[in-house]
């Protein structure tokens, strides 16, 4: 039977969390594993993202203690979506199918049956959706329902209210392993894959313990790789912003036209005082987007790898 599961699990400083995390996993395993829906090779498999704090150490015990328990541990910290590849890449040489989710206990253990189930049926992708935002923070749900319109209306598909908690099954990790992309948006990249998908829904918790991961910095630049990675309307609008500025320029011109032939030409100077300002502040925007762009050719070009792997448990037991 081609049922093996493997739960990959990106870590970044969770020691307050890490323990709890396994447990319940394992909990759930062996209920799977009872009702004959998963393998008894399947496990549980622990990414650490670079962590600085005991988040290895654990990872290191809880798989002397029990082998259902693994992990891979990155060279440094490369962000969630990096570190989630590694997992992801890693386990598709020994799994059927991979879950992927946060190590805070935000996505609900429980329909993990659901996604297998669904896995049974023919599914390839199963997305868990949650049904609402309402143990978010203010900030977190504004911010992210604002990033998610801007997204779609840039025109990238993704999965509403769907973060990373999903299941993939071998065949789709195979097919994720050719986009060889440096700035990796996930979200949106798997849904590019088609195959047969479905969703589940499930509430999100609070995180267990411990603060949210996702500095402003990621999560800002998470929001600017996930617009500009899949779309070139910042590009687009350039073009018609520039075009705008044109028929405003010439608006300008005939009034400043007009004023000069009535003889105020002296009072001239706000209007073009602000003419620079303006004319200034988006000859910079557009050299940000372009600049944006111009610097993912730079990195994709490099063709860098997206993460080294220091340590793999499986090797080494
Ligand atoms: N994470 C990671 N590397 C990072 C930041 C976060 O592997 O640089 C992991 C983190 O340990 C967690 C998941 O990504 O398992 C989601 O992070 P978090 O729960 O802090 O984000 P939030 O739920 O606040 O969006
Ligand atoms: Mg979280």
């Amino acid at each position: 039977m081609n049922n093996t599961l493997y739960v990959v699990i990106p870590c970044y400083n969770e020691e307050e969390v890490v323990r709890e995390t396994a447990s319940r996993l394992l909990t759930k395993l062996t209920e799977l594993q009872d009702k004959d829906m998963i393998s008894s090779e399947s496990k549980i498999m622990f990414v650490n993202d670079g962590s600085n704090d005991e988040t290895w150490n654990i990872i290191k015990e809880l798989h002397e203690n029990n082998s259902v328990y693994t992990g891979i541990s990155l060279s440094n910290n490369k962000g969630h979506q990096n570190a989630l590849l590694a997992g992801l890449m890693t386990a598709m040489e020994k799994a059927d199918m991979v879950i992927s989710m946060d190590a805070d206990l935000q996505d609900d253990v429980c329909v993990i049956n659901e996604m297998v189930q669904k896995y049974h049926e023919g599914c390839d992708i199963v997305y868990g959706v949650r049904k609402n935002r309402s143990k978010d923070s203010f900030f977190k749900r504004v911010t992210a329902n604002m990033f998610y319109k801007i997204m779609n209306w840039f025109g990238a598909k993704t999965v509403s209210n769907h973060a990373d908690y999903r299941l993939m099954s071998k065949r789709t990790l195979e097919a994720l392993a050719g986009y060889k992309e440096v700035n990796l948006f996930l979200r949106g990249l798997v849904p590019t894959l088609g195959f047969k998908t479905d969703v589940v829904y499930y509430e999100r918790a609070e995180r267990f313990a411990g603060e949210s991961k996702y500095s402003f910095g990621k999560m800002m630049s998470f929001a600017v790789n996930g617009i500009t990675g899949f779309s070139v309307k910042p590009i687009r609008m350039i073009t018609w912003l520039g075009f705008l500025v044109f028929l405003g320029s010439i608006a300008i011109l005939i009034y400043s036209f007009i004023r000069h032939f009535i003889g105020e030409t002296i009072r001239g100077w706000t209007t073009l005082m602000v003419s620079i300002w303006a004319i200034g502040g988006l000859i910079l925007l557009a050299l940000g987007i372009v600049g944006e762009y111009v610097g993912k050719i730079y990195l994709e070009t490099k063709g860098r790898p997206r993460y080294i792997i220091e340590e793999n448990l499986e090797d080494i037991a």
